[in-house]
């Protein structure tokens, strides 16, 4: 029985770190203290950052299952250090510039402390009437954390190069209803940590490799190299997805709805998901009589594209845990969704 309080909990508190790609140390510090209470045989950190970790099954012969989960989040850098000092940021993965202007943003330092920042442009007042209407891009906007000039930028340990995300406090709405960041794809992070507690006291034929992934908001870089240490036999990559159950979208273009468990991709724009995996999933949720749904092709690229693509190829598929406004201020899901992909693919690891 999976511990609620515990996935509410975990959830919570990985939504409040940092982990903007390339500067995921808080993350993986996370979770690499968490293995250690989790059954694993071996936990380590590669040369690009990725958590790694084997359990042994029973069966010499049985699959090398490899459980992927991205641990970077959407987020900026700065870019330009203004003389006034104000900061000017460039992306790291894709983010609406419609989000930005007025949004609270927090820079890590270099003694990881939280810089706090709001986004600016200049007032509709001394702008011309056509460019009101128009969003700036976001290397266009500025950010003002309340420093007069560069050096007092400099002295708080932030420069170019340092990175921040938004600012958001993890939150539960109602007993049902999570609020925060990096859902995507720290949901997943969640998944893993409790499937590996799930199957803790259990001993399965198969062995499981799991990847926690850095990078995969730039380019899915970090689960390419783990896709080659790990040799598994089949992957699966997990995710926090679009659900675009909202007000104005025709039922063709919602992708996934939330409430309707975990979303089972056929294909996305990275992969095509072969039938013996699909088939696998779906007997996973035979067993536990679990509620899923597909995720509308072919919106989305995963990590499952690229571990698909390693080595002699590794036939992958992708299970997701719907969310409103990924890669935004702040995604919306549902617990409920989140304990159904646990069962899940504790199941796929099982057969
Ligand atoms: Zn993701």
């Amino acid at each position: 029985m999976v511990n609620r309080d515990s996935v509410i909990k975990t959830q919570i508190e990985l939504s409040n770190l940092i982990g903007v790609p390339g500067h995921e140390e808080e993350v993986t510090d996370y979770v690499l203290v968490k293995l250690e209470k989790l059954g694993v045989d071996k936990a380590w950190i590669d040369p690009l950052g990725n958590v790694l970790a084997i359990k042994e099954g029973t069966n010499p012969n049985g699959l090398r299952i490899m459980l992927d989960a991205h641990v970077d989040e959407v987020g900026f850098m700065i870019s330009h250090v203004h003389e006034e000092g104000f900061l000017t940021i460039e992306n790291l993965g894709g983010i609406d510039k419609r989000l930005m202007l007025g949004a609270l943003l927090q820079f890590q330092n270099d003694f990881r402390e939280r810089i706090i920042g709001v986004v600016g442009a200049a007032p509709p007042h001394v702008t011309k009437p056509d460019e009101r209407d128009k969003v700036p891009e976001i290397n266009e906007m500025f950010v003002d954390i309340g420093c007069k000039n560069r050096a007092e930028v400099l002295a708080l340990g932030l420069d170019i190069g340092s990175v921040g995300t938004f600012y958001t406090e993890c939150i539960l709405l109602n007993e049902e209803t999570i609020l925060g960041k990096a859902f995507d794809d720290r949901t997943a992070c969640n998944v893993i940590l409790h499937v590996l507690e799930e199957l803790k006291e259990v001993e399965i034929p198969h062995t499981l490799l799991i990847n926690f992934a850095v990078q995969e908001e730039v380019g899915t870089r970090g689960a390419i190299v783990a896709g080659y240490t790990l040799e598994p036999s089949i992957a699966l990559a997990l995710e926090n997805t679009i659900a675009s159950d909202v007000p104005g979208v025709p039922s063709q273009k919602i992708v996934t709805s939330l409430g309707d468990g975990p979303a089972v991709t056929a294909a996305d724009r990275s992969l095509i998901v072969p039938k013996k995996i699909l088939e696998r999933i779906k007997q996973a949720a035979v067993m536990g009589d679990i509620k899923w749904q597909y995720k509308k092709p072919t919106y989305g690229g995963t990590d499952a594209g690229s571990i698909s693509k390693t080595r002699a190829g590794v036939p992958s598929g992708v299970v997701s845990v719907p969310c409103r406004y990924i890669h935004a201020n702040a995604g919306l899901l549902l617990i409920d969704d989140i304990l159904k992909t646990i069962k899940l693919v504790t199941n796929f690891c099982k057969i």
